[in-house]
């Protein structure tokens, strides 16, 4: 053996996966390979303001003015709340809280539409008894009613756990990834010093700009949230009256959100939403609250609103775990979960989110 290959074995670092980003889908992506004993790397360049860093963490099962049922809810459901409860137990968090939201019609038409939803016998909207109960703290004309149950995942608890445990563990490059440094083998790759068997990208809005996958049809979603002070308002539930006040983890302070904004020229968050949601707590809370912070984060959302799962179908050793969009808490443990099976006892993706149904634009990558 010459000096220059004995250095360069002992250097390198031989990998099953190496995972781009620690979000959500980073996440539960290395909490499911570590369950199969396999070794992995995660990369995370830590950017502020991820959609997983600012999210609310709920797990809504209906969704818009219409109060559809959400996708794939009904086996959702049961999924998260043992895969959050299970990492929880790990890392001895709470990980997950059932909060149900309590739902404040701003219109008469509103009030109809959910009345008109429960004749139908949908599921997860109830009537709310006691229609006085919430007087002392919130303005509502046209009454309330209850969406239940609604879970929340504490991601603010969740990504700083598991990421220390990475650390822990060496798992965890705390660095950007640059795509200059990549080699692509049929059977493996190279980045670095790194070796591994396949790359896995969970870069979220990077996405878009990933050589791989940039033909994907994501479609960015903007959203902004305040952060808020309400001494005084129990946090035992969600509330929602157009927009959500949600209780976050620590003592007295609540989330409240979000916009959801297909066109946009920045990331920044706006003075607009500010002054608006501003003044719609004034109108809507009867009690004091102090403004104390004002994010704003990209979704990675895609435009037929499924993700994007799987293998690159002319690159083999490059998958993808993106696409999480408006729904990444409930999304991302279960396909997370779905591609680690698919890997390792090549059961297949589900076919709606299975990255190969776009190989004819995959094919142009
Ligand atoms: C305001 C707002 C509220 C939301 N509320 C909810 C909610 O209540 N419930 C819900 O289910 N979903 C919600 N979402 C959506 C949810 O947050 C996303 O679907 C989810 O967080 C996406 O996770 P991800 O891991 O795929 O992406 P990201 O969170 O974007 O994570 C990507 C990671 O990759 C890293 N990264 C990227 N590029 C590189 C690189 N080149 N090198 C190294 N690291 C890199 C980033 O630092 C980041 O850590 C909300 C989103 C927003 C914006």
């Amino acid at each position: 053996m010459t000096t220059e290959f004995i250095a360069l074995y002992f250097c390198n670092m031989y990998i099953d996966y190496l995972i781009i980003g620690q979000g959500l889908s980073g996440t539960w992506l290395s909490w499911y390979l570590q369950k199969e004993n396999r070794s992995f790397l995660v990369i995370d360049n830590n950017q502020g303001n991820t959609p997983s860093k600012i999210a609310a963490g709920i797990i809504n099962p209906v969704t818009g003015r219409r109060i559809v049922t959400t996708w794939m809810i009904d086996e959702l459901l049961p999924f998260t709340w043992h895969a959050y409860s299970e990492i929880g137990h790990a890392l001895d968090i709470t990980a997950i809280s059932q909060k149900n939201i309590i739902d404040f019609f701003p219109t008469a038409q509103m009030l109809d539409a959910f009345r008109k939803r429960i004749e139908e016998g949908a599921d997860y909207i109830h009537s709310y008894p006691e229609q006085n109960h919430f007087n002392h703290l919130f303005n509502y004309d046209f009454g309330c009613g209850e969406i239940r149950p609604v879970y929340t995942a504490h991601t603010e608890i969740i990504l700083p756990a598991w990421r220390t445990q990475l650390r822990k563990s060496g798992s965890l490059s705390e660095e950007n990834f640059e795509f200059n440094q990549l080699v692509i083998k049929e059977d493996k790759i190279h980045y670095k010093e790194i070796t591994a068997d396949k790359i896995i990208f969970c870069d979220g809005a990077s996405g878009f700009d990933n050589p791989y996958f940039r033909l994907l049809p994501f479609a960015p979603n903007k959203g902004e949230v305040l952060i808020a002070e309400i001494p005084g308002l129990p946090d035992h539930t969600i509330y929602k009256k157009g927009i959500l006040l949600a209780p976050l983890a620590e003592k007295n302070l609540f989330w409240i959100g979000s916009s959801y904004e297909w066109d946009f020229t920045d990331i920044q968050p706006t003075k607009k939403f500010r002054d608006t949601t501003e003044q719609i707590l004034k109108s809507w809370l009867k009690i004091p609250f102090k403004i104390t912070d004002h994010k704003a984060g990209i979704r990675p959302a895609t435009l037929e609103r499924r993700p994007f799962v799987g293998f690159h179908p002319f690159h083999k050793s490059v998958g993808i775990l993106n696409g999480m969009g408006t729904k990444g808490c409930s999304l991302a443990p279960y396909f997370a979960k779905q591609l680690v099976d698919h890997l390792l006892h090549q059961s297949p993706v589900l076919p709606e989110a299975d990255v190969n149904r776009f190989h004819k634009i995959l094919a142009r990558s």
